[in-house]
């Protein structure tokens, strides 16, 4: 998300307004007390039930703090900051609560605390009255800039979650995408059939319904937007239904009466290429949502990472609610590119498919097992020890280096994996847990492959 313009001149306006040694002056006052502003705010949010969630936990304590300290060195950094990068912080900073689903009126209300605060600071500074008014105003309108684009950034994030998580309830509601196809493709038939006997037998073809109202037109209206978030193909069909219930059905009914002459039968050309719009459309939309449905990866059948968020956040609600610990696995094919150079791409294919069934068969039903990347996997273990999650890894990582992939007579696979996993620590921020999983796989990798590491962090 690039920083539009309009904001853009606002940072530098307000920035601009302000004589530079007013704003070195407040930096100066920022810069001393930081330490104490950042706990100011931090007590702000403790202070609200809410906040229990995620302020709760140690780390988050320890990260927290010195973060605002940081972020409000950074913003007050005077004449020599690049709006640019003021902006891109402050959409960061609402991404990681969108992640970690703090709520932006708490957030304001930490705010609000600062704002009064620093004023409170650059009373006794060395700042005259004119400075101080300057300084106040810079002040209030740098912090509402930040909140602003926080809250934009925070928006944003959260709508996208939103809408994984509608989409993925009801692809996983137990739908069967290829039922609802057939039975939709059957009753747009259905209205078709009614027509075309209508002008067949010449029975009165204004008793047909319009499409709008027919059972398949309802359904357009209702239900497909749900299973296909009211994608542009909607919009297309919508239009050709339009056409069909208010041109196309009037003109042959005034062509029926008259006998289909030539006029009738070219309207009866478009009547049957609209209806096969309609159907080509429809396929369209459902060939994607086929895709990924259930969530799941074509090739391996596994988890869609697009999924992710939504089953971390739970995870990380339940482990928070019951006190449950859970790991996260990051499992990477070694010298996958090798499998690829030597063999090609189709048996690497295989190998992927082969190391799939191995993880399911080593996850409970209860865990996770995503396709990360392309030969990286993502397991969430639920209710796990750190040794019970280090037992996991390392059941993993031999059955794959004990099983042997044949592909033919001459040829047989043995390939490894290296694990990296990390403890969910209590941090609110699912990404973090996935970086520290991560940063422990590229450990495992760094010393010699074929290994488990744990995160200490
Ligand atoms: P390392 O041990 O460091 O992980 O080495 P590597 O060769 O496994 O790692 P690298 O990331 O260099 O290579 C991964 C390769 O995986 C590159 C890419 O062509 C291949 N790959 C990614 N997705 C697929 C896929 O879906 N099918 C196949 N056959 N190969 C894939
Ligand atoms: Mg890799
Ligand atoms: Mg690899």
């Amino acid at each position: 998300m690039n920083t539009d313009t309009n904001t853009l001149h606002d940072w530098e306006e307000v920035v601009s307004a302000v004589p530079e040694d007013v704003a070195a002056s407040v930096a100066r006052t920022i810069q001393a007390h930081s330490a104490e502003l950042a706990q100011g705010f931090y007590a702000v949010m403790m202070a609200d039930p809410e906040a229990a969630k995620f302020l709760s936990h140690d780390a988050v304590h320890s990260r927290l703090q010195p973060a605002i300290q940081r972020w409000m060195v950074m913003l007050f950094g005077g004449h020599g900051s690049d709006p640019v990068a003021l902006a891109a912080l402050q959409r960061q900073v609402g991404d990681v609560h969108a992640r970690a689903e703090i709520p932006v009126g708490l957030v304001s209300r930490g705010m609000r605390h600062l704002k009064v605060r620093v004023r409170e600071l650059l009373v006794p500074s060395e700042l005259d009255r004119e400075g101080l008014v300057n300084a106040v105003g810079y002040v209030g309108g740098l912090m509402d800039l930040a909140f602003s684009e926080m809250s934009a950034a925070y928006l944003r994030a959260h709508e996208k979650g939103a809408r994984t998580d509608e989409t993925f309830r009801l692809v996983t509601a137990g739908q069967n995408l290829a039922l609802e196809r057939h039975k939709q493709l059957g009753a747009l038939t259905e209205w078709e059939n009614a027509v075309l006997r209508a002008l067949a037998t010449t029975a009165p073809l204004d008793a047909v319904p319009q499409l709008r109202a027919s059972a398949f037109g309802l359904w357009v209206q209702h239900k497909a937007p749900l299973m296909f978030d009211a994608s542009n193909e909607l919009l297309t069909i919508g239009e050709q239904i339009q056409q069909l219930d208010q041109t196309l059905m009037p003109l042959l009914v005034s062509n029926q009466a008259s006998g289909l002459g030539q006029e009738g039968s070219g309207v009866l050309r478009d009547f049957l290429a609209s209806m096969e719009e309609i159907r080509f459309v429809l396929n369209t939309v459902f060939d994607r949502l086929v895709d990924m449905e259930v969530g799941r990866d074509v090739l391996t059948q596994l988890y869609n990472r697009r999924f992710l968020p939504t089953i971390l956040r739970r995870e990380l609600e339940m482990a928070r609610q019951h006190h449950n610990p859970f790991a996260v696995l990051m499992i990477d094919v070694d010298h996958f590119k090798r499998v690829n150079d030597t063999h090609g791409h189709e048996v690497g294919d295989r190998v992927l498919q082969h190391i799939s069934v191995v993880l399911q068969g080593q996850a409970r039903a209860s865990d996770f097992v995503f396709r990360y990347g392309g030969e990286e996997f993502l397991a969430v273990i639920n209710e796990v020890a750190p040794d019970q999650a280090q037992n996991v890894a390392n059941k993993i990582r031999s059955r794959i280096e004990e099983s042997v992939l044949t592909l033919s007579e001459q040829l047989s696979l043995q390939v490894t994996v290296s694990v990296g996993v990390a403890m969910h620590d209590g941090h609110p921020d699912y990404r973090h847990l996935i970086n520290r999983a991560d940063q422990a796989l590229y450990e495992a990798k760094r010393s010699g492959r074929n290994r488990v590491v744990m995160s200490q962090a």
